[in-house]
């Protein structure tokens, strides 16, 4: 096999399609569509009223087993799925991915473009600025943060009258509120708009938030990695006036803004969200937020162009959005909601979006399911494991992986029993996806170091361990064409969870069980290209179950599915339930005894 260049060799190899002609392929028109140079371009918010009423596509979360320092592939895996779904099985399709921060791409980790013949291109466009998203977060979040010192300063240094005076300026001999001030009153619960009514202690409270110095919470950020700046001190210009504070930078993907503009479902969710954001606390015990301290208007304005998706697309030339960002271990690590929501209308019901969940399975897919997938009411159809060999290894007890390093020799030569061992991490991960009911396919990212024997025994331990399927991957080598066998997998698995739906949802089983025949035919099918025909169920109209005896609404019972048929022509697949034959049979008086012509009349008797 060839070797496989670099990443950035790979990704300069390709000369990406105008992005205005892969925004038309996809369906967006081009009043729906911003574009930043020829590689890239945001995608207005109103597409979502336009698409409203066109049903959603298949919807697939990529997670991982707990990984090395080096990352197993998730993002390779995300961008080698799509290209197989869509260049090669000719399905519509939308990657969703994270915006990489500037912290790992200039610190440890590096870029986050996928990687080999699997990327999201041009990845120098992709991995620094992308359209400016994390640096609008950077600087609305340090607006607030100099509105919270600033308002400390200014209280602290005025009377309530000079302050008042200060915050209602007169303008044309008149004080007037601005509307997030009158905002203000009302939850003090002062109803009046016209500032000459005020009294004193009216004043006072207005113009007083009483922040405890010792209680803000809110921490100023930037997107570069800076361990001098983890604990620093504010304040020390003369004209502070000794107000000095112990502060510390974050890194800007830990903003919670960052979270807000992945969770949010539209501009004026963003805007309530962002007025909502709790900065400190006041003496008196109460939460301070952003709309106390007047900011979150101008933080909206700051964002306004950032909650928009930003399309690019893969070495294959399908579709991606990357959009948002937040970090995986204090926030929750997943893309935006708009953009999942929104590649899940563009591809329509016969699609697949593929969206990944950072870190390990524990965490970034349990946050979303828990966090994620709560706000925005979507629910995974499969979920896709990544698996290595090496970091199997890893938890088998192999030795410590530092980035930068050679791996040791136990991971390039085969070890089995190290990585027997290992599986156990993978198993527990099945069962954490599991457990949010959803099928899970395990793919083995596979590296050139890796046996045979090494690939075999991950694939039948996480069939052993519970996964729907398991196969092995050759994308960051191959491209899409590597990825063929997952993405057949990912079709089936949508199969039997369409099945499983209808036999939970509307029969009130317990769950289905496939028969060997049926797995057979779920197999063949999605090879054949039918995978995503709709369901036509076989089943005895007698009972809600699939035995015609079971009268009334019956429970704990599992639905078997003997086998699967396709009417391709007419357009679906039709699983037989439980003993339904395709043909009835006769009974020992058939109605046919009392049927006969009258040759005189030649009217028929015997009907009914
Ligand atoms: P994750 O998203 O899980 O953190 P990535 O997809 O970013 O992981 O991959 C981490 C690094 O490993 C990237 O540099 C990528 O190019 C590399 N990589 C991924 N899969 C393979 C593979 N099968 N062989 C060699 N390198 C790989």
């Amino acid at each position: 096999q060839k070797p496989v260049p670099s990443d950035i060799v790979v990704s300069r190899s390709c000369v990406p399609k105008p992005i205005d002609r892969l925004a038309k392929e996809v369906g967006l028109l081009s009043d729906e569509v911003e574009l930043y140079g020829k590689t890239k371009a945001k995608v207005q918010l109103n597409i979502i009223k336009r698409l409203q009423s066109q049903p959603d596509g298949k919807y697939v979360v990529v997670t991982g087993i707990t990984p090395t320092p080096l990352g197993e592939g998730k993002s390779t895996t995300t961008i080698g799925l799509v290209q197989a779904l869509g260049a090669h099985m000719k399905l519509n399709v939308f990657a969703c991915v994270r915006q990489p921060s500037q912290g790992p791409t200039f610190g440890i980790k590096g870029g986050a473009a996928g990687g080999g013949y699997s990327q999201v291109i041009p990845m120098e466009e992709f991995n620094l600025h992308l359209t400016g998203d994390i640096h609008a977060i950077t600087a609305a979040n340090n607006l607030v943060a100099a509105a919270v010192d600033a308002r400390m300063f200014h209280e602290a240094t005025q009377s309530d009258k000079a302050l008042y005076n200060r915050l209602v300026p007169l303008s044309g001999g008149q004080r007037k509120f601005s509307p997030i001030q009158i905002h203000r009153l009302k939850k003090l619960g002062i109803d009046k708009t016209d500032p000459s009514t005020l009294t004193e202690e009216e004043i006072t409270r207005f113009a007083r938030l009483d922040i405890d110095p010792s209680s803000v919470t809110w921490q100023r950020v930037l997107d570069t990695n800076d361990r001098f700046l983890r604990k620093i001190t504010i304040g020390q210009a003369p004209t502070e006036k000794g107000y000095t504070r112990e502060a510390q930078f974050d890194i800007t993907v830990a903003s919670e803004i960052m979270a807000v503009l992945a969770l949010t479902s539209s501009l004026e969710d963003m805007r309530q969200r962002l007025a909502k954001m709790v900065v400190a606390t006041s003496r008196s015990g109460q939460p301070i937020t952003t709309e106390d301290l007047g900011v979150s208007g101008a933080l909206t304005v700051l964002m306004k162009d950032a909650i928009k998706p930003n399309l690019m697309q893969t070495l294959e030339g399908t579709p991606v959005f990357v959009h948002a960002g937040p970090f995986a271990n204090i926030a929750h690590g997943n893309s935006s909601i708009l953009a999942d929501k929104i590649a899940l209308k563009l591809v329509g019901p016969d699609g697949f979006v593929v969206t990944e969940a950072g870190f390990g399975a524990d965490i970034g897919m349990e946050k979303f399911f828990n966090i994620k997938c709560r706000y925005s009411g979507l629910r995974p159809h499969v979920v896709v494991l990544v698996a290595t060999v090496r970091a199997l290894k890893m938890h088998g007890g192999g030795p410590t992986v530092t980035a930068g390093m050679p791996l040791p020799k136990e991971y390039v030569e085969e070890n089995l029993d190290l990585l027997r061992n290992g599986c156990s991490n993978m198993r527990k991960q099945i069962e954490n996806a599991k457990h949010f009911g959803v099928p899970v396919v395990v793919a083995v990212n596979a590296f050139k170091t890796d046996t045979e024997a090494e690939l075999d025994l991950v694939c039948s331990m996480a069939k052993d361990g519970g996964a729907f399927d398991a196969v092995r991957c050759s994308h960051w080598a191959e491209g899409g064409a590597g990825a063929m066998a997952l993405g057949q997998a990912v079709q089936k698995a949508n199969v039997i969870v369409a099945i499983r739906i209808i036999a939970q949802k509307i029969y009130g089983a317990d769950d289905i069980e496939l028969l060997p025949e049926a797995q057979h035919k779920v197999e063949l099918y999605t090879k054949q290209g039918f995978g995503n025909l709709p369901i036509c169920m076989a089943k005895t109209h007698l009972s809600l179950s699939h035995e015609a005896d079971k009268k009334g609404v019956p429970t704990g019972f599992v639905v078997p599915i003997r086998d699967i048929r396709a009417s391709v022509g007419a357009g679906f697949l039709y699983p037989l339930v439980g003993t339904m034959p395709t043909i009835p049979g006769l009974p020992t008086r058939p109605c046919f005894y009392d049927i006969d012509l009258d040759p005189e009349t030649e009217q028929v008797n015997g009907l009914f």
